[in-house]
């Protein structure tokens, strides 16, 4: 903390220029080492807390999302998942997408990652100045049942057109009474245009109807709207769960490491 200035230190705390106030000094000895004109020095400082200041609306949009697990595409193996379309995946993490207000639809089996994608392409949009906010189908359709009851619908919805991008995961593992389904119909309807969606599935589209408390009239008006303007990913039925293929492997090399103990201690 800078003790110099007690008129300059004041003026930039009600600036709030945190960044600016704790390195002008050090700055100023770093200017005069290296020779920096006034302009050089003031850009050092500004730019020093331009970065500050976004790496903090970063961290705060992160966190506003409400991911379940830190997933990144880094960690992600797409050798594992030969039918998933990885430049379409590495296409959507730039964002474009969601600019666009164009929607995502992850399809396929239990455990071969489609939470995981889902999750990694929101934290790259979170990174890219996005607003972002995951739920589950379930959960999402709780919150719109509570916010009916307590009479904040309406605020419930203003505040989701608010986001950049929705996550909603897991639709079609739980099917919806008639209230659900309205409400995730009204869900969509209040996104359309406005909010990009994007949902991970388990279901294929003719099974949709079951999930939405078997309307075929209203699914098919909701899936109208979410395919207008989407992008599928899907991920093929025999891929086996990345999950259960990893316990198998775990599995393996525990029976191995048994066979050698067995092999010396006979
Ligand atoms: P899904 O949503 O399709 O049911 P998940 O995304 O929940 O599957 O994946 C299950 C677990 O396996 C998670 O811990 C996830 O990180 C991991 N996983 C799945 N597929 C892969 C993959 N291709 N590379 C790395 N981890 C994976
Ligand atoms: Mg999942």
């Amino acid at each position: 903390m800078s003790t110099g200035n007690f008129l300059l230190n004041h003026a930039l705390r009600e600036l709030r220029l945190p960044v600016f106030l704790n390195e002008y000094e050090a700055a100023a000895r770093q200017a005069g080492h290296e020779n920096w004109n006034h302009p050089q020095y003031l850009e050092h400082l500004a730019q020093a807390e331009v970065q500050a200041r976004q790496a903090k609306r970063i961290q705060r949009l992160l966190k506003q999302a409400a991911f379940p697990g830190p997933k990144e595409l880094s960690d992600f193996n797409f050798a594992a998942v030969p039918s998933l379309n990885k430049s379409k995946v590495l296409e959507l993490a730039r964002t474009e997408f969601a600019e666009r207000r164009e929607n995502v639809i992850l399809l396929g089996p239990p455990g071969v990652g489609k939470t995981h994608l889902a999750i990694a392409v929101g934290r790259e949009c979170c990174r890219q100045g996005k607003k972002v906010r995951f739920h589950t189908a379930a959960g999402l359709v709780n919150l719109c049942t509570e916010a009916k009851d307590e009479r904040r619908l309406l605020k419930l919805e203003a505040q989701v057109r608010k986001s950049d991008i929705v996550i909603l995961d897991e639709l079609g593992y739980l099917p919806f009474d008639r209230r659900g389904a309205e409400h995730l119909f009204q869900f969509f309807s209040n996104c359309y245009e406005q909010v990009s969606l994007v949902i991970t599935t388990n279901l294929p589209f003719s099974e949709w109807p079951a999930v939405f408390a078997d309307d075929e009239r209203l699914t098919g008006a909701l899936l109208d709207r979410l395919t207008h303007k989407s992008h599928i990913l899907e991920i093929d039925e025999k891929e086996e769960s990345y999950r259960f293929r990893m316990k198998l492997k775990a599995m393996e090399s525990i029976d191995r490491k048994e066979v050698k103990s067995a092999n010396k201690s006979s």
